[in-house]
């Protein structure tokens, strides 16, 4: 969500006459996107944040932003008490504050007048210009905020109430990036298969994704994150049907523990879990699974930990997003649920898990021994061609001929459990 907000934010800057630098410390705007959901995140947004004083103090006209969670959506008054050497504060998903400060300095300098236009655009979007021709694939924001409050989880405190996106802005902003040349978005959202649910005449993300099947250069579809009691038959038997939908799902899980998921506020058990992976599978052909997994959460016990083992063993889901509880100021979880699982023992639970994906995964990976997949490719690293499968899965190739946004026929000759490499055909 922060790097799709930041891409808009860029693109705004570009169009009032900055462009982009290497170094911060050389830049006249800096602005630092700001993620709060775990601990180390927000250290890591302060340390950026502090480090930033010097360079202010060498340069006193440099613009220092703060957006994202560190702001949130309510009044910043009391942050810019706190840090002030920030001159400008925007909401996640909002950037505008930013950009129309940023003009009343250029007219404050006189290198800007008051009838010079700018207009704020929410739909279509110019790339940046160090993304263009080379920005294979985007992100596009469906769902703002969220309304569910689950007890660990600090995003509805931050990004406010559920809000849907306007359909006609959505289709504006992903035809925009296919003119210049994306081949692949991917739809965002905390809670993105409740698309539409909180506004009556909104399409539901079905249609939304049959709609986004027809634009034309668009060559792959995904969207993330779903939660299992939203998923309906229909969307899974519309992502089966539309050829550009790819065949990967993001559900989280969380635990495999009922009683942890009760604490978490999930609203769904293990056996409903499994029973929605079961039916995904059943719908989608090769579709391939990733979830998230909190370990360590407020009273976890090791048989309860077991349980979660015993579901990711089960299910052999492709891909795990392993986090390790991280108690968020203001959560249900942080003021009323004890943070009893030591830091050791959450580090041996997130080993234990990671071993165990690691074999699970490249068990699917050699299955692909052989094979021939289709692969975006998007960039060069380490002197080779990388790229994603339809199920999202990382190749390497080589090529002397620039692949970047080329969907290619890959024969699948090595494989690990973390990416695979093969030959074009
Ligand atoms: N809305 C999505 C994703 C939310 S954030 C969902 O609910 O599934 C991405 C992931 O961060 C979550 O899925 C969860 O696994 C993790 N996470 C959120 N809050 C956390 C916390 N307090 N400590 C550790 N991990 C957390």
């Amino acid at each position: 969500m922060n790097t799709a907000d930041s891409q808009r934010l860029a693109s705004a800057l570009e169009a009032i006459g900055y462009e982009a630098v290497e170094k911060p410390e050389n830049a006249d705007v800096v602005v630092l996107n700001t993620c709060m959901v775990r601990q180390s995140a927000e250290d890591r947004a302060l340390g950026r944040l502090g480090s930033l004083k010097p360079a202010k103090k060498k340069n006193p006209n440099m613009i220092i932003g703060l957006m994202g969670c560190m702001v949130g959506y309510k009044d910043p008054k009391p942050l810019k008490k706190k840090l002030p050497w920030v001159d400008v504060f925007a909401p996640p998903s909002n950037p505008k504050p930013i950009v129309d400060y940023v003009i009343s300095r250029q007219i404050a300098n006189e290198t800007r007048s008051e009838t010079d236009e700018f207009v704020w655009h929410s739909g279509d979007i110019v790339l940046p210009k160090n993304q263009q021709g080379n920005a294979v694939s985007a992100y596009v924001p469906v769902v703002y905020g969220c309304s569910h409050a689950c007890s660990y989880c600090i995003i509805p405190y931050k990004r406010g109430a559920e809000r849907s996106r306007d359909p006609e802005e959505i289709l504006s902003h992903a035809r925009s990036l296919a003119a210049q040349g994306v081949k692949e978005i991917t739809l965002l959202g905390q809670i993105i298969d409740r698309y539409g649910l909180d506004k009556e005449d909104y399409p539901k993300l079905p249609e939304l994704l049959r709609r986004l099947n027809d634009i034309e250069g668009v060559e792959r579809i995904r969207f993330l994150t779903s939660h299992p009691n939203w998923m309906t038959d229909e969307l899974l038997k519309t992502v089966a049907e539309l050829p550009r939908v790819m065949n990967h799902i993001e559900v989280p899980a969380q635990s495999g523990s009922d009683a942890v998921l009760e604490s978490m506020r999930r609203g769904y058990t293990d056996a409903q879990y499994r029973d929605l992976i079961a039916k995904i599978r059943d719908t989608i052909p090769n579709v391939s699974i990733g979830t998230d997994i909190i370990v360590g959460f407020c009273g976890e016990t090791e048989e309860q930990f077991e349980e979660t083992v015993e579901q990711l063993s089960d299910l052999k889901l492709n891909v795990v997003h392993l986090a390790r509880y991280s108690p968020r100021t203001g959560t249900l979880s942080e003021r009323t649920m004890p943070d009893d699982v030591s830091d050791e023992e959450k580090w041996r639970r997130f080993r234990v898990i990671e071993k165990l994906q690691e074999d699970i995964a490249a068990e699917h990976h050699r299955k692909l021994m052989n094979q021939t997949v289709n692969v975006l490719f998007e960039e060069k690293k380490h002197r080779r061609w990388l790229g994603r499968t339809e199920n999202m899965d990382l190749v390497f190739a080589d090529s002397e001929k620039d692949l970047t946004g080329k969907l290619l026929p890959v024969k699948i000759t090595w494989t690990s459990p973390w990416t695979m490499g093969g030959e074009l055909c």
